[in-house]
C-alpha cells in the first residue's frame, strides 16, 4: 500500500488561492476546510492527506518531513531562510509585494533609521545590502502603526492593493522583492520519497499552467 503523503496548507489569504489550484488539480478535501475546525483533511486520493496550520508553521513542518510538501508565500520562505528546503513549483497564487513604507511625505533621517517589522532577518538582509544602519524592531502584527505612533521611521510589510497602507497615511517607498506562493518539499524528501512526491508535483504544475492559460 502507497504510505499517505501530507502536504501542509497555509491558513488564511493564501489558503483562498489554493483550494482553487488544488481542485483544478483533481485534488478536493473530503470536507469544506473553511466550515470546519479540523486541521487534518482526508481527499479523494486515499494516499493524499491535507494539514492546515498558520503560514509561518509550514516551512518547519516541511523541514522536519512532519509534511511532505508545503505551500508557502515567498515571504514567508526568505524569513525562515533554510538550505534544507527547495520549491519545486512558483504556484502564482498570492501574488504580492515585500515593500518599505513610511508616513506620506516623511523624510527619513540620515543616520540609523528604525524599522518595525516582521520580517526580521529579510529586513536586516535588505538594509545590510543597501549599506544603510538600521535597528530591527519585531512585531507581530499591525506594523501600520509603528510609523504613526513613532515607534518606526518605517515598516517591511507585504503590499497588495496598498489600500491597507493608504488608510493608515502611509506610503510605500521601496520594492524588496515580488512574492507568490512557492510550493515546497525538504531536499532530504525529494530524494528519499521522490516517486511519491514527483507525481503530486506534475498534477499541481499542469494545475498552474491551466490557470495561467486561462487568465
Ligand atoms: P493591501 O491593503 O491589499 O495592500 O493588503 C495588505 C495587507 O494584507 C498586508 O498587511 C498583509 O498582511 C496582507 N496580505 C496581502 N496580500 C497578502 C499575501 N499574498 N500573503 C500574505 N499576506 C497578504
Amino acid at each position: 500500500m502507497t504510505q499517505p503523503l501530507t502536504i501542509a496548507l497555509s491558513k488564511g489569504r493564501i489558503l483562498d488561492d489554493t483550494l482553487p489550484l488544488l481542485a483544478e488539480a483533481g485534488i478536493h478535501p473530503a470536507e469544506d476546510i473553511n466550515k470546519s475546525r479540523k486541521l487534518i483533511f482526508d481527499t479523494n486520493h486515499e494516499h493524499i492527506k491535507l494539514v492546515v496550520i498558520r503560514a509561518a508553521d509550514v516551512p518547519t513542518y516541511v523541514e522536519y518531513g512532519a509534511a511532505d510538501l508545503g505551500v508557502s508565500g515567498k515571504d514567508v520562505l526568505m524569513e525562515y531562510d533554510s538550505d534544507n528546503l527547495c520549491e519545486p513549483l512558483d504556484l502564482k497564487i498570492a501574488t504580492c509585494r515585500l515593500m518599505t513604507a513610511a508616513v506620506k511625505g516623511y523624510e527619513l533621517p540620515e543616520g540609523r533609521l528604525k524599522v518595525a517589522t516582521k520580517f526580521v532577518n529579510v529586513a536586516k538582509k535588505y538594509f545590510a545590502e543597501q549599506g544603510r544602519q538600521v535597528d530591527i524592531i519585531k512585531l507581530y502584527g499591525g506594523m501600520e502603526l509603528a510609523p504613526i505612533m513613532g515607534l518606526a521611521d518605517l515598516i517591511v510589510d507585504i503590499v497588495d492593493t496598498g489600500n491597507t497602507l493608504k488608510a493608515n497615511g502611509l506610503e510605500p517607498r521601496d520594492d524588496i522583492a515580488p512574492i507568490s506562493s512557492r510550493l515546497v518539499a525538504s531536499r532530504a524528501a525529494m530524494k528519499v520519497k521522490h516517486a511519491q512526491i514527483q507525481p503530486i508535483i506534475d498534477l499541481i504544475g499542469a494545475a498552474v499552467e491551466r490557470q495561467q492559460q486561462a487568465k
